[in-house]
C-alpha cells in the first residue's frame, strides 16, 4: 500500500526549522485578527500572508501578499480567507517574516519509482512554476540521481551546486543547505521535499521559503509524531476516499481517467495520454493517477473504477494492464465484475489495453462480455488516442450548451 501524507506549508516550515534547515519565523491565523496579532509578535516591518492549501501556484492565484502593518496584515487575511485555490477553500493562513529576495531558486529531492533511486532537482531560475520551466527550458534544470545510501553528502551537494549552474560565490552556501534538506527527507522517511522559492536574501543568507513534503506513510511505524500531520478532510475529497480504500490515486486536471498497474506504467501511461489528445479538440489530459498494484483483484478495479467515475472531469477512462503476478484473464474478469458490481453508476466509455501474461484469454473474456461501454484495444498508444478521442468528442458534445448557459446568465 502506498498512502501520502502531504504536509501545509507551515508544517513543512516547522519541520524544517526543527531539522536546521534556515526558514524564517511564521505563525498560523484563522481569522484577520489572529493574522494582525501574529504580526505583532514578529514585530517585523514586512510580513507575508499565505493562503495554506495542500496545492501550489498560490502565489498566482492570490494567495500570497506583503503586508506593512498589522492592519494591512489583516486586510491581506480577509482578501485570502475563504479564497477557493484549484478546489481548495483558504480556511487558513501563515503570517510569516518578509524576506528581502536577491535570487529565487529552485530545490527538490524526491523518490523516483522508475528507476529505483533519489532523484535531485535544482535549477536557478525558481519561484516560477517549475514544470513550465522543465518542459521550455529543461536545461535549467538539473536533474541529479542521488544514492539512498549516501544521500546528499557533500560531494553529492557539491555536483548538485554544479550542474545547476550555481555563482562560484554562493555554491558553498548554497550545498549546506542541500545537504540538511536531505537529511530531513531521509531522517524523516519523506517522498518529497520541495523548496520553490529557495532564495538568497539581499543579506546573501539563503532561505527556504516556501516548503512542500510528502511524508512516506509507509514508515508511520517509526514516526508516531507524524500523526499530527494527518487530516483527510482538507485533501482532494477523492484523494480522500482513494486513501481510504488503499488506493494509490492522485487527482489531475484533465478528462481521460487512468488506471494502470505499477507506478511506471500509470506514469508512462500519462504521458502517452497527454500527447495522444495533444493535437485534439478540447487537449483532453489525464485526470488521474491510479495505480491499482499488482493485485488487481475485481474489487480493487471495482473501487478504482468508481473513485474515477466520481470524478465530474471524466470523460473517458484507459484501463492499461500489463498482466504479471495477475494475469490478464484474472484482469478482464476483475473489470467484467467491476462493470457489473458499478451497474448503473459506470456511466463512461472504458478503453481496455491488456498485454502480458495469458493476454489472449483476457482479451477474449472481455471481448464475450460485449459491454457497450467496454472497447478494448490493442497496443498502449492506439488506445490512448481512443480514450482521448472519447474524451475529446464528449467535451465538445457539451460545448454548445455551455454557451447557451453563459448567455442565460
Ligand atoms: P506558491 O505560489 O504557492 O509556490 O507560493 P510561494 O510561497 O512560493 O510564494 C510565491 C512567491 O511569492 C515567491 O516566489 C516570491 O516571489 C514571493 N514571496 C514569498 N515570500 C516572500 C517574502 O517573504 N518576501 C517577498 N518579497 N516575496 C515573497
Ligand atoms: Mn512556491
Amino acid at each position: 500500500m502506498d498512502i501520502r501524507v502531504d504536509l501545509y506549508e507551515y508544517q513543512a516550515r516547522d519541520l524544517f526549522e526543527r531539522r536546521g534547515v534556515p526558514v524564517l519565523r511564521g505563525l498560523v491565523a484563522r481569522t484577520p485578527e489572529e493574522a494582525a496579532a501574529a504580526m505583532e509578535q514578529l514585530g517585523t516591518p514586512v510580513v507575508v500572508v499565505k493562503a495554506q492549501v495542500k496545492t501550489g501556484g498560490r502565489g498566482k492565484a492570490g494567495g500570497v501578499k506583503l503586508a506593512r502593518n498589522p492592519q494591512e496584515a489583516a486586510d491581506r487575511a480577509r482578501e485570502i480567507l475563504g479564497l477557493d485555490i484549484k478546489g481548495h477553500v483558504v480556511e487558513q493562513v501563515m503570517v510569516a517574516e518578509g524576506a528581502d529576495i536577491a535570487e529565487e531558486y529552485y530545490f527538490s529531492l524526491l523518490l523516483d519509482r522508475a528507476s529505483r533511486t533519489y532523484l535531485a532537482m535544482c535549477s536557478v531560475e525558481g519561484g516560477m512554476d517549475i514544470e513550465t520551466l522543465a518542459e521550455e527550458r529543461p536545461e535549467a534544470l538539473a536533474r541529479i540521481p542521488v544514492d539512498p545510501r549516501t544521500g546528499i553528502d557533500w560531494a553529492k551537494a557539491d555536483e548538485i551546486v554544479a550542474a545547476a549552474g550555481f555563482a562560484e560565490e554562493d555554491r558553498r552556501r548554497v550545498a549546506r543547505v542541500l545537504g540538511t534538506l536531505g537529511r530531513v527527507f531521509i531522517d524523516e522517511d519523506a517522498t518529497l521535499v520541495e523548496v520553490n522559492p529557495l532564495v538568497k536574501t539581499k543579506q546573501g543568507d539563503i532561505l527556504a521559503l516556501d516548503g512542500k513534503v510528502t511524508l512516506d506513510d509507509n514508515a508511520r511505524f517509526r514516526h508516531p509524531e507524524h500523526a499530527a500531520f494527518e487530516d483527510a478532510s482538507s485533501a482532494d475529497p477523492l484523494e480522500a476516499r482513494a486513501q481510504e480504500k488503499g488506493l494509490n490515486y492522485v487527482k489531475l486536471d484533465g478528462s481521460v481517467g487512468v488506471i494502470g498497474n505499477g507506478a511506471g506504467l500509470v506514469m508512462s501511461t500519462l504521458d502517452v495520454v497527454a500527447k495522444a489528445g495533444e493535437d485534439l479538440p478540447g487537449t483532453p489530459r489525464p485526470a488521474n493517477f491510479l495505480d491499482i498494484g499488482g493485485g488487481a483483484s475485481a474489487q480493487v478495479m471495482a473501487n478504482g473504477l468508481e473513485i474515477i467515475l466520481s470524478d465530474p472531469q471524466v470523460e473517458s477512462v484507459f484501463v492499461n494492464v500489463f498482466g504479471g503476478i495477475t494475469a490478464c484473464n484474472e484482469v478482464a474478469n476483475g473489470i467484467v465484475a467491476a462493470m457489473k458490481m458499478l451497474g448503473e453508476r459506470a456511466t463512461k466509455p472504458l478503453v481496455v489495453r491488456l498485454d502480458g501474461n495469458a493476454v489472449e484469454i483476457g482479451r477474449q473474456i472481455l471481448h464475450e462480455f460485449d459491454h457497450p461501454l467496454v472497447t478494448v484495444v490493442d497496443t498502449m498508444d492506439h488506445a490512448a488516442r481512443r480514450a482521448a478521442e472519447l474524451a475529446s468528442a464528449a467535451s465538445s458534445s457539451e460545448d454548445p450548451q455551455n454557451q447557451t448557459e453563459q448567455k442565460g446568465a
